[in-house]
C-alpha cells in the first residue's frame, strides 16, 4: 500500500473512535502518521544496503515500488517485530493509554495493510518525475471510502 492509504486508514479509524467519545482527533491524527512513519524503515534499510544513492529517498522509493534488489522491510514489519512492539505498547498504556492505543491502531493497521497488499491488476502504473506510482483497484476504492469518510465526519 502506498503512503497515504497507510496514513487514512488508522486516521479515520481513530475518527471513528473520536466519534465514540473515548478519543480526540489528535490522537486520530497521530495514529495516521504513525501507520505511514512504519515505512521509514524502508529507507534506513537502503541506507544499510544500498551499493549506490544510499541516502536517496528516490532510490528508496523506486527500489520499494519496482526494483526490489533488496528486502527494505525490517523487523518491525515481521511477526517478532510485531510482538515487541506489542510489549512496548501495553507498558505505555500502564502511564498514557491513549497514547498506547493511538500507536498501536497506526502500527498494527499498517501491518493489515501490508498483509492483505497483493499484487493485483493497477489502477494507475506509471513514471512520473522517475518515480514509479502504483496503485490497485482495491487500494483506490479504499481510498475513495476513506476519503467520503472523512468528508462525511467534517460535515457532520
Ligand atoms: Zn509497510
Amino acid at each position: 500500500m502506498n503512503p497515504h492509504t497507510h496514513f487514512l486508514f488508522p486516521f479515520v479509524l481513530g475518527l471513528l473512535f473520536t466519534k465514540l467519545g473515548f478519543f480526540s482527533w489528535e490522537l486520530a491524527l497521530l495514529a495516521g502518521i504513525i501507520g505511514a512513519f512504519v515505512d521509514m524503515d524502508h529507507y534506513i534499510e537502503h541506507i544499510l544496503h544500498s551499493k549506490k544513492n544510499r541516502f536517496s529517498l528516490k532510490s528508496t522509493w523506486n527500489n520499494s515500488m519496482k526494483y526490489h534488489t533488496f528486502r527494505q522491510r525490517s523487523f518491525i514489519h515481521d511477526t517478532n517485530g510485531a510482538i515487541i512492539l506489542g510489549f512496548l505498547f501495553i507498558i505505555l498504556s500502564f502511564f498514557w493509554w491513549q497514547i498506547a492505543l493511538s500507536f498501536a491502531l497506526g502500527y498494527y493497521s499498517h501491518l493489515l495493510l501490508d498483509k492483505i497488499h497483493l499484487r493485483k491488476k493497477q489502477f494507475l502504473g506509471r513514471k512520473n518525475l522517475h518515480l514509479y506510482i502504483h496503485i490497485s483497484y482495491e487500494e483506490f476504492l479504499l481510498d475513495v471510502l476513506l476519503v467520503i469518510f472523512l468528508g462525511s465526519y467534517l460535515l457532520i
